[in-house]
């Protein structure tokens, strides 16, 4: 650890809550070690409060997210969603105790179709990334918020990010056509508005 304090852990885990998490995600995707749990403290907004989570899991499929907010929500603990922690505003923060939810590990875009110009892609996919694929197609993703270029689709979506572009093309969310969400019960909506055979039999 470089400087500032050791974080102490909030509170402690409740009992059989990593084993379950483990269970679900497997050993590396299930992170205690307390300096990266310090890392995931907070996003750029400095002057805002921060604690210090329990665990951060990056789970890498819908199916892997929904273990983690289950395995949470019967343990009574909170679940706090990370992308890129590159927000201004302190959303991403994560409270004593919680259960850090990070997207880094879902970066994949599953289809990119030229004909109907959708993409289908994993919350983490970074903006800069899925402008730059869409871009070998002939294509162009406009929503450039400044933070392009390490900022989460997920994120984005998230916050409605806009950037310059956004002035003339719109915001995030005018170019989303559907999402699949996970409730903090740990159900799974399905997606409204995208062709299904857009959308990947497993995520
Ligand atoms: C240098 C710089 C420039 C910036 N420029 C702009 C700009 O021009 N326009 C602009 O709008 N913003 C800008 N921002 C702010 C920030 O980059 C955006 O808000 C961005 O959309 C956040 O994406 P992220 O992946 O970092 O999300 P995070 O900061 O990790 O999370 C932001 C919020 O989204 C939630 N979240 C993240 N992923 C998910 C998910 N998959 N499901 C549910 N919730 C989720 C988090 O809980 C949190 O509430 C800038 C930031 C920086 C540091």
């Amino acid at each position: 650890m470089i400087g500032g304090r050791r974080p102490s852990l909030g509170c402690m885990a409740p009992t059989g809550l990593l084993d379950d998490l483990r269970t679900a995600l497997g050993e590396n995707a299930v992170l205690t070690d307390p300096d990266l749990l310090r890392m995931h403290q907070r996003d750029e907004a400095d002057l805002c409060a921060a604690g210090t989570p329990l665990v951060v899991t990056r789970p890498r499929s819908t199916e892997q997210v929904v273990a983690v907010v289950r395995a949470a929500a019967r343990h009574g603990v909170p679940v706090v969603p990370q992308g890129a922690r590159t927000g201004l505003a302190g959303a991403a923060n994560a409270v004593d105790g919680a259960v850090v939810l990070s997207t880094v590990a879902m970066d994949e875009i599953r289809e990119i179709d030229p004909v109907s110009r959708i993409a289908v892609v994993q919350p983490g996919v970074v903006n800069a990334t899925l402008a730059g694929a869409v871009a070998k197609q002939g294509l162009w993703y406009p929503p450039d918020p400044g933070s392009w270029e390490s900022s989460t689709i997920g994120g984005n979506v998230s916050t409605n990010a806009g950037g310059m572009c956004c002035v003339k093309y719109g915001v995030t969310t005018e170019y989303v056509l559907g999402l699949e969400v996970v409730l903090a019960s740990g159900e799974c909506c399905a997606p409204a508005g995208v062709p299904r055979r857009a959308w990947p039999a497993t995520t």
